[in-house]
């Protein structure tokens, strides 16, 4: 692959405003840039979109970039047009552009003016497509949140499993395959998938030193988490529910208890929800009580606490909801409440769906249960979960849960730390 590389710090601030590289991003350039395999791990805010814009921004061709989500997709396509004053630098390829529409995006990648193209995985099989973008230059494949190639990640998408077979058919060039999801299990699969074990790979601590984490079991919790709320007026917080129907009841029951809070669940009309999410974020009300349709994508960095009315189906969830708090560095705390008949329900929930989903999800339950269960360090715990190293005496963040602040007896924690190197 051909490119400027020379100057990356010049290009940087040239494209993007930016002084300096985040994390690893600029050995991340460089190697994609030298032409290898790359794949990113990287918590959610790391900086993963720039890692492949600012090398497609400088090759020669047009970087074709996979990505789940037509919203997500078109947002970056306007913030990769806004960085120039030429509107053809980034396009979005699927079926819902016209015949005229098309013929712009493919007149613009033929002239050279497209250096992004983003696609849906379901639209990159489409033969127009394909026939196509076989004929010009591809600098590199960009695959986005590549944990949706995994069952074993929290979004898995069929229409991922068969990207290797259509990058093959279109141009051999590396690839670069980003995520937030690091557990090993995922990790694997991702490799496997996309016949890329030989990539490089550069994966980024999960830890987040300012959050603490603390399990309560589910008893009074109604009073417990108006007191808690009580001991933070002011401050925004998020709590979670299982279900639309709790969402709305407890956020009666907030509001009866004179705390300014607000429901947010999929069921709600657009406007609420829209409205509700627009009053949290202009912090006209202080408390969101949702279930896991809230948070993608949002960003509000004082966060100052995240509550788990119900315990979540999956340690990888509980890291992704809860990483919510503290983007600021500041407070952060995560309390997540714990019964195991919720636990049960959940199973039963399970029992009804196919065979190897329902596996999949037995095996998640039984790391979260794990996780609440544990008289160690939940710092270590999350993080061994995420293939990571911690050491809960002198980490980053080391006394910040309620098992490490308030140690428990040293053998039962050592009974649980072999536990969870069985897993
Ligand atoms: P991710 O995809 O890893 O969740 P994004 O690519 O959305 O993260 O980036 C998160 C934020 O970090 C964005 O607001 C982006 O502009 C910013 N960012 C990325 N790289 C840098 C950098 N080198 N310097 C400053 N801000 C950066
Ligand atoms: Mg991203």
């Amino acid at each position: 692959m051909s490119a400027k590389k020379a100057n990356l710090s010049g290009e940087l601030k040239k494209y993007f405003g930016f002084s300096t590289f985040k994390g690893q991003q600029e050995q991340i350039i460089e190697n994609l840039l030298e032409g290898k395999d790359i794949f990113v791990l990287m918590p959610t805010g790391g900086g993963k979109s720039l890692c492949y814009q600012l090398p497609a921004l400088i090759s020669e061709g047009t970087a074709i970039v996979v990505s789940p989500l037509i919203a997500l997709m078109k947002n970056q396509v306007d913030a990769v047009n806004g960085l120039s004053s030429d509107d053809g630098v980034a396009h979005v390829l699927n079926s819902s552009l016209n015949k005229t529409q098309t013929k712009q995006v493919f007149d613009d990648i033929k002239n050279g003016k497209t250096k992004l193209l983003y696609v849906a995985p379901e639209s990159l099989i489409k033969e127009e497509y394909l026939d196509f973008l076989k004929e010009v230059k591809i600098s590199f494949f960009a695959i986005d949140e590549a944990h949706c190639i995994s069952e074993w990640g929290h979004d898995f998408r069929p229409e991922y499993r068969n990207l290797k077979q259509i990058i093959d058919k279109i141009a051999n060039v590396p690839v670069i395959a980003l995520t937030a999801t690091a557990t090993p299990k995922v990790q694997d699969d991702i490799q496997k998938t996309l016949g890329m074990t030989n990539a490089l790979v550069f994966k980024e601590s999960f830890n987040r030193p300012n959050l603490y984490y603390e399990v309560r079991p589910k008893i009074n919790i109604d009073k417990e988490i108006v007191k808690f709320i009580n001991q933070k007026k002011g401050k925004s917080g998020i709590v979670y529910c299982l279900s639309r129907r709790k969402v709305e009841e407890f956020a009666q029951l907030l509001q009866v208890n004179g705390i300014n809070a607000l429901p947010y669940h999929a069921g709600l009309d657009q406007k609420i929800r829209v409205a509700n999410q627009d009053k949290f974020l202009m912090e006209e009300v202080d408390v969101i009580v949702a279930t896991i349709a809230f948070g993608m994508g949002i960003d509000k960095p004082d966060v100052r606490f995240v509550i788990h009315y119900d315990f979540p189906k999956s340690l990888e969830s509980y890291y992704q909801e809860t990483g919510r708090a503290g983007r600021d560095g500041g407070e952060g705390y995560c309390l997540a409440f714990y019964d195991p008949k919720d636990i049960e329900k959940l199973e039963k929930f399970l029992a009804q769906k196919p065979v190897s989903e329902r596996e999949i999800g037995l095996q998640l339950l039984n790391e979260v249960v794990g996780y609440a269960e544990t008289s160690m360090s939940r710092r270590q715990y999350i993080l061994y979960y995420f293939g990571e190293n911690f050491d809960p005496i002198n980490g980053d963040g080391a006394k910040m849960c309620d098992n490490s602040s308030n140690p428990p007896k040293l053998h039962e924690a050592t009974k649980d730390l072999k536990k969870v190197l069985e897993l």
